[in-house]
């Protein structure tokens, strides 16, 4: 059995954040762990308060896992303080580094911001260069680069400019263009596009999460970069597809077993 760790926020509907990481884990056959980052109090119609978690508390999670149990892949989501990226870096440090998927979560699908403003700087040099792969959304790319991403093209740009932060292979999501989505995986030397066809769906809470959590799952399970994107993208499809409506406001998307 194949061990996966999630660093990130808890939502308390279960859609996105930490639960949404346990679920793709498992349903992608590796035995899930989490660090929680903070707690947020979120339901489907938006996120109306966060605790975020001591940064000594953080550690010591970290350090429970790692001194104990084999880490086969990481996921890092929800870090909103400066704070907290830095004990994660420095603590992650202490230890041999697994495949590490890094989704820069910034603002929730409600708008809420789970990424202070101030953390942006020590988001992009303490943990992006840790990352073996990044998979910003266009919102966050856009954050991160500095520039509006409108075309394939600049999101091509925005892949290469990401990649010199430090990353391994980076993944822009292409989710916000209109029509069909292509995200783009660059591995520093070629790109790869990935299409897929635009599904009508308002149930798509937790999607960004569970993505990079399946593509962790699929690296601790030894698969290349690349064919652990597209198995994860096959998987967020069906995911998305039977997205469903639970409370009144934007449902989750559905894990298979
Ligand atoms: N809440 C937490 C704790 C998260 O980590 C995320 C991740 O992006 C979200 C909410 C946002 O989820 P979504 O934008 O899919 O609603």
């Amino acid at each position: 059995m194949k061990h996966c760790l999630t660093i990130a926020g808890s939502d308390s509907c279960g859609g996105a954040g930490i639960q949404a990481d346990l679920k793709a884990f498992s349903a992608n056959g590796t035995y899930g762990m989490s660090v929680i980052t903070a707690i947020t109090a979120q339901n489907t119609q938006g996120v109306f308060d966060v605790q975020d978690i001591n940064p000594s508390v953080i550690q010591h999670q970290i350090e429970a896992i790692f001194d104990d149990i084999r880490v086969d892949a990481i996921k890092i989501g929800m870090v909103s303080r400066p704070e907290t990226i830095e004990i994660i870096a420095a603590t992650l440090k202490k230890y041999p580094l697994p495949p590490l998927v890094i989704d820069p979560v910034m603002i929730s699908k409600s708008g809420y911001d789970l990424l202070q403003p101030e953390a942006k700087k020590a988001l992009i040099e303490m943990l992006l260069p840790m990352a073996t792969l990044i998979t910003p959304n266009l919102p966050e790319a856009e954050v991160i680069v500095g520039y509006k991403i409108d075309t394939i093209e600049l999101m091509q740009k925005a892949a290469l400019d990401l990649h010199k932060l430090g990353c391994k292979y980076v993944l822009v999501k292409g989710g916000h263009l209109e029509n069909d989505a292509t995200d783009v995986l660059y591995d520093g030397a070629q790109f790869h596009l990935l299409h897929s066809k635009r599904l009508e769906t308002i149930n798509t809470h937790g999607t960004g999460c569970t993505l990079s959590s399946a593509i962790a799952a699929n690296l601790a399970k030894g698969l290349h970069v690349k064919a652990a994107v597209e198995e994860a993208k096959a998987y967020i499809t069906e995911a998305i597809t039977h997205g469903f409506k639970l409370g009144h406001g934007v449902g989750p998307v559905h894990h298979f077993y």
